[in-house]
């Protein structure tokens, strides 16, 4: 697995065990070119996700990109990776059953951001500053003016992408 710091391609698992809820197996890992230690999942995927962004491309669900955007906004928030590993379990869940198998993007960042809301204060208005920043869907604004948010800038993609470049 790739370190998230400095993007060494080889890291080192220093622990694995299952989680809490037997759904997954939680890997600690050292990266040993920078020392970055970081924490990944291996589950289970049961179907298979399609996003639509607002560019009218189609784009597989990327679980993984959505647990880096949440990282990045919970980053030193005292918030166990579990946590938010179940938070993402939950969001996935909620997606699938939606029963659709292409969904929209904004879909997709309203749902984290309320489950955000949930968890953590400080996490929810970093994401939410982030996302504001490429959305311009009506419903999106609406959204955002109903949580007392601003939607003055807009970009084409419809993902946080780039919530990781200002996080470190
Ligand atoms: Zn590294």
């Amino acid at each position: 697995m790739r370190c998230p710091f400095c993007g060494e391609p080889e890291s080192q698992v220093k622990d694995s065990r299952p989680t809490e809820d037997g759904a997954a197996i939680r890997r600690r890992r050292l990266c040993p070119q920078c020392g970055g230690r970081f924490t990944t999942f291996e589950r289970v995927q049961l179907r298979e996700l399609t996003i639509l962004k607002r560019s009218g491309r189609r784009t597989p669900f990327d679980r993984e990109k959505l647990v880096r955007s949440i990282t990045v906004a919970t980053r030193k928030r005292p918030i166990d990776p579990e946590r938010i590993e179940r938070m993402v379990s939950g969001i996935v869940r909620r997606l699938e059953s939606l029963g659709e198998t292409e969904l929209p993007s904004h879909v997709v960042g309203e749902m984290v951001m309320k489950a955000l809301k949930a968890l953590d204060e400080v996490a929810y208005v970093r994401y939410a500053s982030v996302y504001r920043d490429f959305r311009q869907s009506e419903d999106f604004a609406r959204f955002l003016s109903d949580e007392g948010l601003s939607d003055d800038g807009v970009s084409e993609d419809g993902e946080p992408v780039s919530a990781a470049d200002g996080a470190r």
